[in-house]
């Protein structure tokens, strides 16, 4: 395999971008990437895209660098996008990629396709921060370097649990380890800790879900109105699926929320049967066999039967 340094080749600026929303993986893996790239190869000019990225990944090195806005025009000679499994996922950072000499794509969504003028796509492996970390050589990698790894490890897996887990990603968080991170405050500062209003739309969504097909799925939608009551964002919601998914009896679990009206971002979530990868590509979204997204328009119940459709025809 292609290491970071085979892949930079010839470039002597870079730029570096995730997927829209990012979450704990793409900004590990984005700036793990970032980090490594500046403190190792000096004579490259490298910039780094994201969307304005939630408070608790601030204390990350050089998370101040994040270019969140496209105004300025810009060309460089390769550009590296992380975690995202179509073009589309880019947001507005596309214009970056459309305009780049050279573009390379590293991920691990068994739903990527193959939009970039080469990839690594390890469909198989925990996370985008695990699939950077094997680019990497081990001795260049600082202990600012392993708690981005760390931390897109530790969210993309939900800490070490999901089936995505393997020997290896526990090897590597080994090594990680060793580097001297401080691993239990990573993953109670980034991971755990929800602010009081972060609870309150957990109980909400939890009191109102719904259960059907014999307790096998549950749903719940948090509504536009209910976000602006609590002045939430989409950065407030992230535990509620998984807090769905491990209700007892529950093969499949879905969460819902508004983003305009009679328009829903979905998120499933399923434990050993369904695959929700086909199900959110069918409906134009994307993701893993377990863990998957997409956009649909309708209201919650015109949402519900559609996805309970595609359900049905894995569970019978
Ligand atoms: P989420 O439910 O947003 O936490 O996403 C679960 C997984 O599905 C992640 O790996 C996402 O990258 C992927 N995913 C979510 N929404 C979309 C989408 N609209 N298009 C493609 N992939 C998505
Ligand atoms: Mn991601
Ligand atoms: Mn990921």
């Amino acid at each position: 395999m292609k290491k970071i340094v085979d892949i930079i080749k010839g470039a002597s600026t870079i730029a570096i971008g995730g997927h829209i929303r990012p979450d704990g993986d793409c900004i590990g893996s984005c700036m793990g990437l970032y980090n490594y790239l500046r403190e190792n190869f000096s004579d490259v000019e490298v910039d780094v895209y994201l969307q304005k990225i939630p408070d608790r990944f601030k204390f990350i090195k050089n998370s101040d660098a994040i270019i969140s806005d496209v105004e300025e025009d810009k060309k460089y000679d390769l550009f590296i996008v992380l975690d995202s499994s179509d073009i589309d996922r880019l947001g507005e950072f596309q214009k970056y990629f459309d305009e780049a000499d050279r573009t390379f794509c590293i991920d691990h969504h068994i739903s990527n396709n193959h939009y970039a003028d080469e990839d690594i796509v390890v469909d198989n492996a925990s996370s985008t921060s695990e699939v950077i970390y094997e680019l990497m050589d081990e001795e260049k990698v600082s202990k600012a370097v392993a708690e981005c790894i760390y931390i897109g490890i530790v969210h993309d897996s939900g800490v070490f649990k999901y089936q995505s887990t393997t020997k290896r990603t526990m090897e590597i968080a080994g090594e990680l380890m060793q580097k001297g991170i401080p691993f239990t405050k990573i993953i109670d500062d980034t991971f755990y800790t929800k602010s009081y209003i972060e609870n309150q739309i957990l109980g909400r969504a939890l009191v109102e879900s719904v259960m059907f097909f014999n307790g096998k799925c549950i749903v719940s939608a948090i509504s536009k109105g209910v976000q602006d009551f609590y002045g939430i964002t989409s950065d407030d919601m992230g535990g509620i699926v998984e807090q769905l998914r491990i209700t007892k009896g529950v093969e499949c679990a879905i969460f819902m929320y508004e983003t305009e009206h009679l328009k829903y971002k979905v998120s499933m979530r399923s434990k050993e049967i369904v695959d929700v990868s086909k199900i959110a590509t069918y409906f134009g979204g994307g993701g893993h066999m377990r863990a998957a997204g997409f956009n649909m328009e309708g209201n919650f119940h015109d949402v519900v039967n559609n996805i309970s459709e595609q359900i049905a025809l894995q569970l019978d």
